[in-house]
């Protein structure tokens, strides 16, 4: 990729000493006014970020040099009067996770999705990115192309979905795993702590792909970037998926340090590589493509992130980077949030997943909302057990995400809800209607379904009360 004309020139650097970035932007020259737009979301997390809370100011800069003043015509957007091309903004980056922007002496750490302008109306605008003030010697861990030192996004979508982070100081490993049509680089970089247990670390991270890979058959890209943030002194605990790579962070080094910790670090990864297939091209219809603008709903929540939490789990798994009491006691975390919620009852996964974007992150009213990603997960693994209940083993869900790669993620074509269940029941050969009514569209209990499938799967589920009178799940070897 070589940087053309119908590019933004964009550049970046730390406003002096401070928590800032500033960005400089020149736009292709157009003779009419035209509409400057900051994303209001991100991937990876389904509700309003309001970004534009951390643009410290925002202005046009004349063919003088002058700066003027721009007008906003929405909360998210300025008007660019005709004739002014280049614009001048200030982020303020001081939040560190996985999905933030950040800037200090030995970081600049930038999910462009937080802070890059877009031409609304003309979205095949790449960008060509200068980091003007980033040392010679620092490490830029990216899954972005460079050029002449420049790093290159072909268009919005593709910058809006490309992280980086630089440094002096990133540890960086490599390993390769081939699929049934290329060799697939896979970087692992990590940013303040090394990697906890280092070679075992690498060892799963070989082991999960390559299960993946083989049960897709294909990767969807060469080249694939593991960005690890290990804080030793700040509190975090989560994952971000993109395009060609994925931002996961934990802290502080006392957590990261622990085998509990190295279990989360591992189990985010497995759970984030899924996403390069599932979410990242198998999509629901609703955010294929992404629309920055606004709140785009789905109702298919329970496919995006509880399909993936299951089968990252399943694959920590098959892949040998958990034995089976270790695959039971991840299954008896989520089992316990499932069974003491009782917001699954009162809205279904599906409504709660359309609900994400009002409070599907954060508590919410008490008993009013179920989770995508746990009543999700349970979901999946009760398709999953009756899919290979019914075909003797021969077929299972992935056998069911194999073809909607193959049909959907492929062609970047977006999922609906029949879709997905169709192609369920062509692998099993039955409808899976009573699942999808009961525990998808539905709020009907689990309890004697899932005692069924862990049966199914020889592990006998009991449940018993604790002193606190929370529900207490247990698996064991029926
Ligand atoms: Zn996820």
């Amino acid at each position: 990729m070589t940087p053309n004309a119908q590019m933004i020139d964009l550049r970046i650097a730390r406003v002096k000493n401070s928590s800032a970035l500033s960005f400089d932007a020149v736009f292709p020259e157009r003779d009419e006014s035209w509409e400057a737009q900051l994303p209001v979301w991100r991937p990876g997390r389904y509700e309003r970020a309001n970004f534009a809370q951390y643009i410290i100011s925002m202005a046009g800069v004349s063919e003088n040099g002058s700066e003027i003043k721009l007008e906003k015509s929405d909360l998210h957007r300025w008007i660019i009067p005709a004739g002014i091309h280049r614009l001048r903004w200030v982020f303020h980056a001081d939040i560190l996770n996985a999905g933030s922007t950040f800037v200090s002496d030995d970081l600049q750490y930038v999910n462009p999705v937080n802070c890059f302008i877009y031409d609304r109306l003309n979205h095949d605008l790449g960008y060509k990115i200068t980091l003007s003030d980033i040392p010679k010697n620092w490490d830029i861990a990216t899954a972005l192309p460079t050029f002449n030192g420049c790093l290159i996004a072909n268009d919005m979508q593709h910058a809006m979905d490309s992280p980086w982070m630089a440094s002096p100081k990133l540890w960086h490993e490599t390993y390769q795993v081939e699929d049934s049509d290329k060799m697939v680089n896979f970087h692992v970089w990590t940013y303040g702590d090394a990697p906890p247990q280092q070679k075992k670390f690498m060892a799963d991270h070989i082991a999960f792909s390559k299960n993946q890979i083989s049960a897709f058959g294909t990767f969807p890209t060469s080249d694939y970037h593991f960005l690890y943030l290990l804080p030793s002194d700040t509190e975090v605990r989560h994952g971000v998926e993109h395009e060609d790579s994925t931002v996961i962070a934990l802290g502080p080094s006392a957590k990261i340090q622990t085998q509990h910790g190295y279990n989360e670090l591992v189990g985010i990864a497995s759970h984030e590589l899924y996403h390069a297939w599932n979410v990242k091209r198998i999509r629901p219809s609703e955010w294929m493509p992404y629309n920055f603008e606004d709140a785009c709903p789905s109702r298919l929540g329970y496919i995006a992130e509880g399909v993936t939490t299951y089968m990252g789990d399943l694959f920590l798994f098959e892949s040998g980077c958990i034995d089976l009491k270790g695959w039971s006691t991840r299954m008896e975390v989520l089992l316990n949030r499932h069974l003491n919620n009782p917001g699954r009852h009162n809205l279904s996964v599906a409504e709660s997943s359309y609900d994400t974007w009002l409070d599907g992150y954060r508590l919410g009213v008490k008993g009013r909302k179920g989770s995508i990603y746990v009543e999700g997960a349970v979901l999946a693994f009760i398709c999953d057990t009756r899919i290979m209940k019914v075909t003797d083993g021969t077929s299972s869900l992935s056998t069911a995400m194999k073809i909607l790669w193959e049909r959907f993620g492929k062609a970047r074509k977006g999922i609906v809800a029949d879709a997905y269940w169709d192609v369920l029941a062509e692998v099993a050969g039955e409808r899976l209607d009573d699942l999808r009514e009961k525990y998808a569209d539905g709020t009907e209990d689990t309890w004697d379904d899932l005692v069924k499938c862990m049966k199914a799967n020889g592990l006998a589920l009991t449940k018993s009360l604790d002193e606190k009178g929370h529900v207490k799940a247990t698996l064991h070897p029926a």
